[in-house]
């Protein structure tokens, strides 16, 4: 933490590749890796989320980046610097707010600030401190002992902490885990503004919501395994699945076997169900089936899938029950 010098040359496609990253943590050989070759790239300029259950290596993985975890094998840069051949400028070229707060108490907002900056080198008349703290709407609460600062103000104050030597990379460790509603919102909110101005993004959360609602790209990691990464839209297009459901004017025992082979089920008396791929099946068909079998059908609906159908299907918790 003692350079901000990171190189001036072209900026890199990647803000950060990862290959084959794995970490076996404790001396005990036969212990299961925290991370299990992991391959990721983030692009410069990405709101990147990284969505895992507890205990899936999201963490570990940050901490790696950070240089606060020593990784077993693999390989990593960082706004292209590798991190075992330069750390010192791989660390100044990300910032990062770790999952657990540890705000030094005794230091007011813009102190707190003014501190980090000096621990990173920036020179006096190169601080954002200011900038930093309307960023994050702490402008009011410049001087204010930090004891008097909410939970939510907290939070906010460390990602200014962590932007003070204008890192290219911010890192957000489960940004917004056991905040309320309100809190979260305006989290996002900071971090959206903090990409639109220039700054990639990578957070990890639990929250699928959270990583729909704010990631263009999203990877998903479950016991130390990348089990998906894809742009946003694609990763839930990949899993390609609608559900229609037709509710009928009269109750019926069994469906007709022409509409069984068809895949259609009845899942109550008055109510069919036909989970089909929308780039293959043909509802009309399908429609006209029921129709033809006798079957008068009330209303019709249609689900999307959302990531929590993809989550599920994609680790374990899809496949245990
Ligand atoms: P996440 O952040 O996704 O919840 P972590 O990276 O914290 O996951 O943890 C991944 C796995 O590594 C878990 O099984 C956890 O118990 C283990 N682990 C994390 N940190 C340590 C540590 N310092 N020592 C030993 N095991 C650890
Ligand atoms: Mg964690």
């Amino acid at each position: 933490m003692t350079s901000r010098n990171a190189p001036a040359s072209a900026p890199p496609a990647q803000a950060v590749e990862i290959k084959g990253l794995t970490k076996f943590y404790g001396s005990n050989g036969r212990s299961k890796p925290a991370l299990d070759g992991v391959d990721l790239s983030i692009p410069r300029g990405a709101i990147f989320g990284l969505l895992g259950p507890n205990g899936a290596g999201k963490s570990t993985l940050i901490n790696i980046l950070a240089g606060l975890v020593i990784k077993s094998s693999g390989s990593a840069t960082i706004w292209g610097i590798d991190i075992d051949e330069d750390p010192r400028n791989a660390r100044a070229a990300i910032g990062v707010v770790p999952q657990e707060l540890n705000l030094d108490s005794f230091f007011a907002p813009a102190e707190l600030l003014d501190v980090q900056a000096g621990l990173y080198g920036v020179p006096k008349s190169e601080r954002r401190t200011d900038e930093l703290l309307a960023l994050v709407g702490l402008t009011e609460k410049a001087n204010a002992p930090a004891r008097t600062l909410s939970g939510g103000m907290r939070r906010r104050l460390m990602m200014a902490k962590a932007m003070v030597h204008s890192p290219p990379v911010l890192v957000l460790d489960e940004p917004t885990a056991g905040v309320d509603v309100e809190l979260r919102l305006q989290l996002w909110t900071t971090v959206r503004e903090l990409a639109a101005a220039g700054t990639t993004v990578l957070l990890t959360t639990h929250y699928l919501e959270e990583a729909e609602e704010l990631c263009r790209i999203i990877a998903i990691i479950d016991e130390g395994r990348l089990v998906a990464c894809d742009e946003t839209e694609a990763l839930v297009r990949k899993v390609d699945e609608k559900k229609l459901s037709l509710t009928l004017t009269a109750p019926v025992n069994a469906l007709p076997p022409a509409l069984q082979a068809m895949g259609l089920a009845l899942e109550t008396p008055d109510r069919v169900v036909f989970h089909y791929k929308p780039s293959r099946a043909h509802v009309g068909e399908v429609l006209a089936a029921v129709a033809a079998a006798g079957l008068a059908i009330r209303d019709v609906s249609s689900e999307e899938t959302d990531l929590e159908d993809i989550f599920l299907r994609l680790t374990r918790s899809g496949t245990s029950s």
